[in-house]
C-alpha cells in the first residue's frame, strides 16, 4: 500500500504530533502533514455555532484548498452553571483570542461565589476528516470533571490548570501529555476517528 497524505488544519506543531502519536497506533500507512506545508491556503473563519460545524469547516476548506483528505478539530470548555459557556467561545472568553492566562482568570472570577458540588465541567472536542470527493465523518467526545477554585499544575494549556477530570485527584496541568492524551476529549475523539481511516482511505 502507498502512503497517504492527510493534512492537520492546524499551525499548531504540538496537535500534529498528538495526531501522529495517535495514527501510529492504528498501525496505517499515513504520513500528517500540518496545514503549515499549505501556506498559500487562508485560515477559514470559524462562523459555526458548535464544534462540529466549526471542525467540519476547517476540514472541508483544507481537502478542498489541497486535494487531500483533511482532519480538524475545535474543542473548549463547557461549564454547567453557565449553560455550556465559555463552549466555542473558550479561546476567546476574555476579548483577545488566544489569551489563556486572562481568559482563566475572567472564567475564576465568574465562578468565585460557586461551591465545588456545582463546579461541573467538560472539555469537549470535534474531529472532522473531510475527503477532497465531499465525504465527511465528524467523531465527538468529552472528558468531564469538575473546576478548582485555584490554578495547579504546571503542564498543558488553556483551562488545564483548573479542570479535576472524574476519578483523579489531580488536575489536567498536572498530569503527563501521556497520561492526559489516554483520557482526554481530544485523544478520545481522535482514536474515534481514526478508527474510520482505513475504509474511507483504501
Ligand atoms: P482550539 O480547539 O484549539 O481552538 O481550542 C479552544 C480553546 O479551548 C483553547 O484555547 C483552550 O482555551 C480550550 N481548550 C481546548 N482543549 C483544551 C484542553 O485540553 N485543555 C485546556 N484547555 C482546552
Amino acid at each position: 500500500m502507498t502512503t497517504r497524505r492527510l493534512v492537520l488544519a492546524t499551525r499548531n506543531a504540538h496537535k500534529v504530533t498528538e495526531l501522529r502519536a495517535i495514527l501510529a497506533e492504528t498501525g496505517l500507512d499515513v504520513e500528517l502533514v500540518g496545514a503549515d506545508a499549505y501556506p498559500q491556503i487562508p485560515d477559514v473563519k470559524e462562523t459555526g455555532v458548535t464544534f462540529a460545524e466549526n471542525a467540519l469547516l476547517k476540514a472541508r476548506a483544507l481537502a478542498e484548498g489541497t486535494g487531500l483528505p483533511a482532519v480538524a478539530d475545535d474543542s473548549g470548555l463547557c461549564v454547567d452553571v453557565l449553560g455550556g459557556a465559555p463552549g466555542i467561545f473558550s479561546a476567546r472568553w476574555a476579548g483577545r483570542h488566544g489569551d489563556d492566562p486572562a481568559n482563566l482568570a475572567l472564567l475564576l472570577a465568574q465562578l468565585a461565589d460557586i461551591d465545588t458540588p456545582h463546579r461541573a465541567a467538560h472539555f469537549a472536542c470535534a474531529a472532522a476528516l473531510a475527503l477532497p470527493d465531499g465525504t465527511t465523518r465528524v467523531a465527538e467526545a468529552q472528558l468531564r470533571g469538575t473546576l478548582r477554585h485555584t490554578p495547579t499544575g504546571n503542564g498543558g494549556f488553556g483551562y488545564d490548570p483548573i479542570l479535576q477530570p472524574e476519578d483523579d485527584t489531580r488536575t489536567c496541568a498536572e498530569l503527563t501529555p501521556a497520561e492526559k492524551n489516554a483520557i482526554s476529549h481530544r485523544g478520545k475523539a481522535f482514536r474515534t476517528l481514526a478508527a474510520h481511516l482505513p475504509a474511507l482511505l483504501g
